[in-house]
């Protein structure tokens, strides 16, 4: 399977960010530019909870799909603070980013607690963007391959070939996050084809050629167009760029051309 026919994937990651008055506001100017992507390339803003109904209604009838940032892995209870699947997807949400380098990094988030949120997102219905990446310091320790690999083993534990297909998976270099520093194309390249190479292990080659790789790590309006020309860079998450809408689109026309 060529790029060409897996789905390319542009969610921007708002964070911490956006009233929701702002909220509507970025997602009105964002809605028409990013129009002519319908069909071609999936458009998805993923917003913080409080702005989850105000972005559904503001995206309802356009080609910008909705995502939350986070989801807990029980069906409901005793969870003070935390957010079910089933509710996400009452609310109208599709898409929801699991394991992302900041939940790992401040709130404890493990491989296991990524495996466990992944497999109660897709028994709801939802689709997650797993996000997977090394530290600056595994890089230099040259064991870049082995973190992707247990990470992408443990995260996707027990997910079955046809769920997979159902699941992004974020290549995000945590040394490029929020740090103006981005993975040359080459270093995105390496590990996106990489992580396909493993999952054709874990599961087949047809399997892995379907699955949409995002690369995620300071992509920006000026180096997207490289890094979406490479073969198994079928997307990008986007942190910072995603919070202006004449960047994001330009990163997401960037993606149309392929
Ligand atoms: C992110 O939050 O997933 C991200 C990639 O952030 P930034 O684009 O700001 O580096």
């Amino acid at each position: 399977m060529k790029k060409s026919v897996r789905k390319a994937i542009i969610a921007g990651n708002w964070k911490m960010n956006k009233t929701r008055p702002e909220a509507k506001e970025l997602l009105e100017a964002i809605k028409p530019l990013v129009a002519n992507a319908d069909g071609k390339v999936e458009v998805i803003a993923c917003v913080p909870f409080t702005n989850l109904e105000t972005a559904v209604a503001a995206t309802a009838g356009s080609n910008v799909k909705v995502g939350a940032e986070n989801v807990h892995f029980e069906k409901s209870g005793a969870f003070t603070g935390e957010i079910s699947a089933d509710m996400l997807v009452e609310v109208g949400v599709e898409y929801v980013v699991i394991g992302h380098s900041e939940r790992r990094q401040y709130f404890g988030e493990t491989d296991e607690t990524v495996n466990k949120r992944t497999k109660a997102a897709l028994a709801a219905g939802l689709k997650p963007i797993v996000c997977v990446g090394e530290l600056l310091w595994e890089r230099e320790c040259d064991i870049t391959e082995e973190v992707i690999a247990r990470q992408i083993k443990l995260d996707l534990f027990d997910v079955s070939a046809e769920d997979v297909k159902k699941t992004v998976i974020a290549y995000e270099p945590v040394w490029a996050i929020g740090t103006g520093k981005t993975a040359t194309a080459d270093q995105a390249e390496e590990v996106c084809a990489f992580i396909r190479a493993t999952l054709a292990k874990i599961y087949d080659e047809e399997t892995a050629q379907a699955v949409t790789i995002q690369y995620g790590g300071s992509m920006n309006a000026k180096n997207c167009a490289e890094l979406l020309s490479k073969e198994n860079v079928d997307g990008g998450l986007i942190g910072g760029a995603s919070l202006k809408a004449a960047d994001f689109n330009t990163i997401v026309q960037a993606a149309v051309e392929g």
